[in-house]
């Protein structure tokens, strides 16, 4: 193995969206790749014809590709082949072929046979099994047919599956790259089938045949599929294959401790895009989700993970997908992107979220980016920006109520209208300057201008820096909403008087 070429591949099921086990097992191959100088590949396994779909296949890509996973070769997205290894699609190396023809051989060659049992027989032999206390497994019965017996089951109409003969005793062992030795008791593996009765491969069959057709060099997958390993290395050894290096990569857990699934919230790729998170800081979190390097880096520089990645630092002891975390590195991602880059990430946020972009009195990109050390998610930029693109801010009711409610407000609220009315310049800095001037010579005190200030013109206690917020809302508009709250009180007190 070791002067091999390293061919890694990504092998989904397209049966749904990427979740992030799967784009964790992709990264790794990936990262693997880049760091070995060595081939990505993606290998669409599409050998359950019910579950599979092209909507999956493209969902799988796009994720992929947001989170810069590119791959060298195999299926591309506009569904082409790239590589001398192809067909990359299982259903298009089914229809060629290639499947039964390594069948036949393991039945010529001993090592396979039709197996004529019907569900039905099956299930209840596996029933049996079970009442007897011993392992439901396939116990062989086609291994030997009385001569002319195939004959018969045929005629009857029968179609056969072609099933592995797995070796009754002995051990099938290997030193998995993170789990290092792992053995196990052939008496508990079973003769798998290897191509269903409609002639499509089964995963396990079609897996092995793939993985050496396409000369990979390093199996790197979850490992859920360790004790599909053990099979499968029985078959490279019935072939006469020299096998790949296994690395399993550890589970991935809920903050409950239970394998991480919808229960826990959001489990796929595009999923944390629409909560609004960076492709990098995904990329970034995914890679921790069971890798760490000696330094115990949390963040990574763009190309570092391609460059410290390696499968020693891989643990075998399950990872916890942890959210609080994830939106802690993604705020420090939104800070470290560029003005011009976070207003393109935060656009289809903003669209999406129905804002008339052009109704903004400021240029978009300033308002994005003026409170950027403060987001977490980039689902959250629609929300605190919202003020800018409407006639009227949403007025909280607590912060008005509280501002109304003082009396001193109208003062302070028609003051502050005049002077801003009449400023030769509406910028920050003049606007600061007037806010203050009125502040000190009416003898209040500055919160006790600015916070009304604030509540007038975004109907929030809370918000951008203020003077900066006033300038990006316009002249217009600030007096316009300050003369609105004015209004509001003068109701307001109207009504108590009556
Ligand atoms: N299609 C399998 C899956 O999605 C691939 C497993 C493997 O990498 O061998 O789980």
């Amino acid at each position: 193995m070791e002067n091999k070429k390293t061919r890694v591949r990504f092998a989904p099921s397209p049966t749904g969206h990427l979740h992030i086990g799967g784009a964790r097992t992709a990264l790794f191959n990936y990262l693997f790749a880049r760091k070995y100088d060595g081939t990505f590949i993606l290998r669409i396994e599409d050998t359950d014809e019910l579950r599979s779909t092209k909507e999956s296949v493209e969902s799988i890509f796009d994720s992929m590709r947001w989170l810069g996973l590119v791959w060298d070769e195999g299926a591309m997205p506009d569904m082409s082949e790239k590589g001398e290894f192809g067909p990359y699609v299982q259903s298009r190396r089914e229809a060629v072929g290639i499947y039964r023809e390594y069948a036949e051989k393991l039945i010529k060659e001993g090592f396979a046979y039709r197996c004529y049992c019907t569900p039905e027989e099956l299930d209840e032999s596996r029933k049996k099994a079970l009442a007897e206390k011993r392992l439901p497994k396939y116990e062989g019965l086609c291994r030997h047919l009385a001569p002319g017996q195939a004959e018969k089951y045929e005629k009857e109409g029968r179609k056969p599956v072609i099933r592995f003969k797995m070796p009754d005793d002995g051990f099938t062992g290997w030193n998995d790259l993170i789990h290092k030795e792992l053995k196990f008791d052939n008496k508990l593996l079973y003769d798998f089938v290897m191509l269903k009765a409609g002639g499509y491969p089964t995963y396990n069959f079609a897996c092995v045949i793939d993985d050496h057709l396409m000369q990979i060099s390093h199996v790197i997958r979850g490992d859920d599929h360790i004790s599909n390993t053990p099979l499968q290395i029985n078959l490279y050894k019935a072939l006469g294959w020299e096998m790949p290096e296994f690395a399993h990569l550890s589970m991935i857990l809920g903050p409950d401790g239970t394998r991480l699934s919808k229960r826990h919230g959001a489990t796929s790729v595009q999923e944390y895009k629409k909560l609004g998170y960076l492709p990098d800081t995904v990329k970034n979190y995914l890679a921790l989700l069971g890798w760490s390097n000696p330094e115990s880096q949390q963040i990574f520089a763009e190309g570092e993970l391609e460059e410290k990645f390696n499968l020693d630092g891989c643990q075998k002891s399950p990872a916890t997908f942890d959210n609080v975390k994830l939106q802690w590195m993604n705020g420090e991602y939104i800070r470290k992107i560029s003005r011009e880059k976070l207003y393109e990430f935060a656009l289809p946020y903003l669209q999406e979220a129905g804002l008339d972009l052009s109704a903004a009195k400021a240029d978009v990109k300033d308002l994005v980016y003026m409170e950027f050390e403060k987001y977490k998610l980039l689902s959250d930029i629609p929300g605190r920006l919202e003020m800018f693109f409407k006639e009227e801010p949403a007025y909280d009711p607590k912060a008005m109520e509280d501002v109304l409610k003082k009396p001193e407000t109208d003062k302070i609220l028609s003051g502050i209208a005049a002077a801003y009315r009449e400023l030769p310049d509406f910028s920050e800095k003049s606007i600061e300057e007037a806010t203050r001037v009125f502040a000190k010579a009416n003898g209040y005190k500055n919160g006790q201008v600015f916070h009304p200030v604030r509540v007038a013109v975004s109907g929030r206690a809370q918000g951008p820096t203020l003077f900066k917020m006033i300038e990006y809302l316009s002249r217009e508009t600030a007096v316009k909403r300050i003369n609105k709250t004015l209004d509001m009180i003068r109701t307001a007190n109207g009504e108590k008087s009556k």
